[in-house]
């Protein structure tokens, strides 16, 4: 199993240098993928605006697909060899068990829980977990004022998780599987709030179907960094995907997306741990 302690910003730079002189060195060269087969299967969200959305003409945009098309291309592949699968939360550690797709960009927080089903590379974005609430409610200002309400989040996901330690049974915990579920029943009135990613919740906020009708409560409380998910026993195509990753942000690829798929929401990435430094691909016995 990988390892995965947080390591602080001086090591990260040591394990970014020594993932880049292995790759140099040929010590990344050990391949995962199958490049004769053609297509490289990348798990997206299919259900969230300016992060992984699949339009009717299959036509996948956001964060997330141009992150995974740029790790692609890394990895020798154009973007017609992509084939793109809807990875719902819930589903994302048994589609990358069952062999379902090579790697996950959609929303996937590095947690300590997954380590022992996936591995991780990254993280390529720090996102907070955040409140969205309809844009008239002004009772809701940070989740303390979920207490007596209703709240809705991801099934499997490290925001119910949160939103369960926090709350107890002071508030009712809706799972739903997308979070595209959760925004239509915040803004019916089925539920009061939902909660997951600021970075999910700011692109429904600015999206057509959304646009003014709810309100990001902008009271961030935690920090998720978000990976790359992988299957488990991958050392080297996660040493592959951190100097891609790496290489995203140097030359100017990372702000490039951010500000594409960021910009006019009035979302802003905390600047404090954004970009973030890949952190190590280290696997240890268990
Ligand atoms: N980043 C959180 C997680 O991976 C929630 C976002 C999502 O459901 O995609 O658990």
């Amino acid at each position: 199993m990988r390892r995965h302690a947080l390591l602080n910003h001086a090591t990260r730079a040591v394990v970014a240098a020594t993932c880049a002189f292995a790759l140099l060195a040929g010590c990344g060269s050990a391949d995962d993928l199958p490049h004769t087969a053609g297509a490289i299967r990348v798990g997206i969200k299919f259900d969230q605006p300016g992060i992984g959305l699949m339009d009717a003409e299959h036509h996948p945009t956001g964060l997330d697909v141009d992150v995974a098309a740029y790790i692609a291309w890394k990895l020798g592949y154009s973007p017609y060899e992509i084939e793109w699968v809807e990875a719902v939360s819930p589903q994302r550690e048994r589609l990358l068990m069952a062999g379902e797709v090579d790697f996950i960009v959609a929303t996937y927080t590095i947690l300590d829980e997954r380590l022992p089903l996936v591995d991780f590379a990254g993280p390529y974005f720090v996102a907070g977990q955040d409140l969205l609430v309809r844009a008239g409610d002004t009772s809701i200002a940070s989740v303390d004022d979920l207490r007596g309400k209703s709240v809705c989040s991801a099934s499997g996901t490290s925001s119910i998780e949160r939103l369960v330690t926090l709350l107890g049974d002071t508030a009712e915990i809706v799972g739903r599987d997308r979070l595209s579920d959760c925004a239509r029943m915040v803004v019916n009135g089925e539920v009061d709030a939902m909660s997951t990613d600021n970075i999910i919740l700011a692109g429904y906020a600015a999206s057509d179907d959304f646009f003014g009708k709810v309100r990001l409560v902008n009271a961030p409380f935690s920090q998720e960094p978000l990976g790359v998910g992988l299957p488990n026993g991958s050392m080297a195509l996660c040493e592959r995907i951190n100097y891609a990753l790496t290489e995203m942000v140097t030359d100017g690829s990372w702000q490039k997306f951010v500000d594409r798929h960021t910009g006019g929401s009035g979302y802003v990435p905390d600047a404090a741990v954004n970009p973030p430094a890949p952190i190590g691909c280290e696997t240890t016995a268990d």
